[in-house]
């Protein structure tokens, strides 16, 4: 081998168990509010996806370093189904089957970079798959917690509560959102799946700390640090 190859992804899990992470699917505009406050109509369309590497996955209480090439960098609070159990063309009515479990989670954002390249029709590659940019809370397990499909969503900034609603507002429900994606992909055991954010997003500034909170689930705790540095490169090199 060339060079060792990267150790997977993992996230701590309930039971002290640990969850392998594969691929990191998400949902956008699945809040009406949110879609509405990005300019949207949020009637219901088909649903759309954009995915993020595995390695953006950090579990929660980690200090996110502020990216580079951005001066807008934004939180989304969000709900994350994790697939437990792989399959395509899923039924909605059978779709719940393979969820191993929720966490809490952030989709954060290069705000500035998504935009430029939405009004050029652009990929959003560079606005949301993001170094460090998927935070995520506690895994847990559905057997013990059920199948959440309402309870208060928050975010907080400094304790100042931003983003604030309730997950029977998702206009996609996770049923819905996992047999659509499976009409696509295989799912596999150690996907996720970030379901949207509510309205309220906005921009962080190092020394931010996050706080996301849903009904039933552990918080999700992260604080932005100072901005990358970029001297580490060359040292890397040598
Ligand atoms: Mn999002």
């Amino acid at each position: 081998m060339a060079f060792e190859p990267a150790p997977p992804t993992w996230v701590p899990a309930s039971n002290n168990d640990l969850f392998p992470v594969r691929r990191v699917f998400c949902i956008g505009r699945n809040y009406a509010e949110h879609a509405r406050e990005m300019g949207r109509d949020p009637d219901r369309e088909p649903p759309f996806f954009f995915t993020k590497w595995a390695e953006t996955v950090v579990p929660s209480q980690t200090v996110i370093a502020y990216p580079q090439g951005s001066d807008n960098f934004q939180y989304e609070a969000e709900l994350v189904v994790a697939i437990g159990i792989g399959g395509r063309n899923i039924p909605v009515a059978r779709a719940l089957e393979h969820v191993y479990g929720y966490a809490t989670g952030l989709d954060m954002t290069r705000r500035d970079l998504q935009l430029e390249a939405r009004k050029l029709g652009r990929p959003w590659d560079v606005g949301k798959n993001v170094e460090q940019s998927s935070p995520l809370g506690l895994v847990h397990r559905a057997a013990e917690l059920g199948h959440p499909a309402s309870g208060a969503i928050t975010l907080a900034v400094n304790g100042q509560i931003r983003q604030s609603s309730d997950l029977s507002e998702l206009i996609w429900p996770v049923p819905e959102i996992i047999a659509f994606l499976s009409n696509y992909y295989r799912l596999e055991a150690g996907d996720l799946i970030y379901t949207g954010t509510p309205a309220g997003v906005g921009p962080v500034v190092p020394g931010d700390a996050l706080v996301v909170r849903i009904e039933g689930l552990t918080d999700l705790q992260i604080a932005i640090g100072p901005p990358v540095n970029d001297e580490q490169c060359a040292s890397e090199r040598k």
